[in-house]
């Protein structure tokens, strides 16, 4: 068998797997002050999984005061690094071995294929705390240069309570990217899931209380977004935000924070992202497969999707039968079945919100040259066909606005400048792409884009290494490699006389 197994060992452990549905707060398992609960449904048959404790501001204000005394009581804050180090490392290595554990949950909870969980989002989430426990005895403070007569340090401190709020399309990858740089920071940290997908949270803090991470340092509080959500927004002892989810919800973040303490806030927003193929793309097959899995891998529910394709017109035919091709191979398929390249749709509301873009498109104008239906209906479950569609013009408002499902918009371009242009025309700046073989033009285009990311010959690729962000409504502040860690700590200037 390899890895990855079958659809048959998947069913098997399903079947017997226990799903955590409790909130995590101060060391303890605990169910919502009131009993509310909400249910957790399988996107891929709609049946429940659970019934996941619906956290209000009550439950919110008891994990902040628990985050606040750890925090003062310095277990974690003014714990040795090394020793810091050595718990998150654990709890890398926890991630490791359970990682069936892990990647089924995710799957079963958000519907993404199982090869994609086993093989990306729980590796590359234990990799993230590993690499944050690794770096943070390895980071020095500064010395001003100073006249002789005074010693002045810049030191960095950890902010005291983070709150992270994330979404559900990477739910154990985009809560690590803030839970392990907020906590290697030695900061306390109140994580709530979305409601579409709790449950790798709620694993991930038992994971962290057997790694040796003390009660009130980590506390995860499932609940409904506006409520959960609010209350941290709102929350006048949350020292930072840090936020993943949509433009719409970011913006109501900012608000919170104008109308509680002023806590600092950290918006990764969404995305439309352009994918650039110039007619002298070294490899126009490689360009193809990538632009079908910049838009179709995770059902198109991702935030750098390659949502806008721009292709120059000499290699137009070529490339569209190309991209067809592969659209065609990447049908949905059942989420627990390691051949799947998608699975399902994270919920009926997120369903209905792809099929009415299918609809605008056709209605306004595009040409569908590809898939345009559901799937697997018999399944119970959520599934869109990969659909691509060809567009006139830029004003369509499936070129426009972010769909998050597989739903390519297509245009054909003739001049660099107008392909710069048309990739710049959006409201948001997360990732962009280019093919091209011309050294000159990969820089000068890459420098005219506006966006946090850009990919030159390949696209999506990277690791924790690099910082993962974007510009304009897309957000700020950066996830990922040692410029995240700024986020959660703050800069201590102490000016000393020397006599
Ligand atoms: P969302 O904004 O609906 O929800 C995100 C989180 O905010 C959830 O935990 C939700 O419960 C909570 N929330 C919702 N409404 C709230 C409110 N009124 N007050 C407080 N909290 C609230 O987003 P989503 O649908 O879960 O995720 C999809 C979005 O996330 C897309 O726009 C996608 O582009 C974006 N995203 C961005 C990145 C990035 O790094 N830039 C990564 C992944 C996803």
């Amino acid at each position: 068998m390899s890895e990855l197994k079958d659809l048959e060992y998947w069913r098997g452990r399903a079947r017997a797997l226990p799903i955590p549905a409790h909130a995590y707060i101060d060391g303890q398992w605990t169910s919502a002050a009131d009993g509310a609960t909400f249910d957790c449904i399988n996107p891929a048959t709609g049946e429940q999984l659970a019934r996941v404790a619906a956290c209000g501001a009550a439950d919110v204000d008891r994990a902040v005061a628990a985050a606040r005394r750890a925090f003062e009581a310095g277990v974690w804050s003014a714990m040795p690094r090394r020793e810091r180090k050595a718990v998150l490392l654990r709890l890398a290595a926890l991630i490791e071995t359970h990682r069936e554990e892990l990647a089924l949950l995710e799957t079963l909870d958000m519907g993404k294929p199982i090869g994609d969980t086993m093989l990306y989002d729980i590796p590359e989430a234990a990799r993230t705390y590993a690499w944050y426990a690794e770096a943070i005895d390895k980071v020095y403070d500064e010395i001003a240069p100073t006249d002789a007569g005074v010693l002045a340090t810049i030191t960095r401190e950890p902010l005291g309570v983070v709150a992270a709020v994330v979404p559900w399309n990477y739910p154990l990858l985009m809560a690590s990217w803030k839970v392990a740089p907020a906590l290697a920071a030695g900061n306390s940290v109140v994580l709530k899931p979305a409601e579409q997908s709790p449950l790798t949270a709620i694993r991930l803090a038992a994971l962290a209380e057997e790694a040796g991470v003390p009660p009130g340092v980590f506390n995860v509080v499932p609940g409904l977004g506006a409520e959960a959500g609010q209350a941290l927004g709102r929350h006048p002892d949350v020292d930072c935000l840090a936020f993943t989810g949509s433009t719409a919800t970011g913006k109501r973040f900012m608000e919170y924070s104008g109308q509680s303490n002023l806590k600092r806030v950290w918006l990764e927003c969404g995305g439309k992202s352009p994918h650039i193929v110039f007619d002298d793309c070294p490899d126009l097959d490689r360009a193809a497969l990538a632009a079908a899995i910049g838009i179709f891998n995770n059902q198109g529910e991702i935030c750098i999707a390659g949502s806008r394709l721009y292709v120059q017109r000499g290699i137009y035919d070529t490339f569209m039968a190309k991209l067809e091709a592969h659209a065609a191979a990447m049908q949905p398929g059942d989420p627990l079945d390691p051949r799947s390249a998608m699975g399902a749709i994270v919920d009926g509301r997120q369903f209905d919100r792809v099929m009415s873009y299918v609809e605008a498109g056709q209605r306004e104008g595009a040409r569908l040259r590809a898939g345009g239906q559901a799937a697997r209906a018999d399944s119970g479950g959520w599934f869109v066909q990969p659909t691509i569609f060809e567009c006139p013009t830029q004003s369509l408002s499936i070129v426009k606005e972010e769909i998050f499902g597989p739903v390519l918009a297509v245009t054909v371009f003739d001049t660099e400048a107008e392909a710069v242009a048309m990739a710049n025309d959006s409201a948001y700046g997360l990732g962009a792409g280019l093919w091209t073989s011309d050294l000159s033009r990969a820089h000068r285009v890459s420098r005219r884009l506006r966006s946090g990311l850009v990919w030159v010959n390949c696209y999506m690729d990277g690791d924790i290494t690099v910082p993962f962000g974007g510009v304009k409504q897309s957000g700020f502040g950066r996830d990922k490699s040692l410029h995240a860690l700024e986020k959660y700590q703050d800069l201590k200037t102490t000016w000393i006389r020397l006599e």
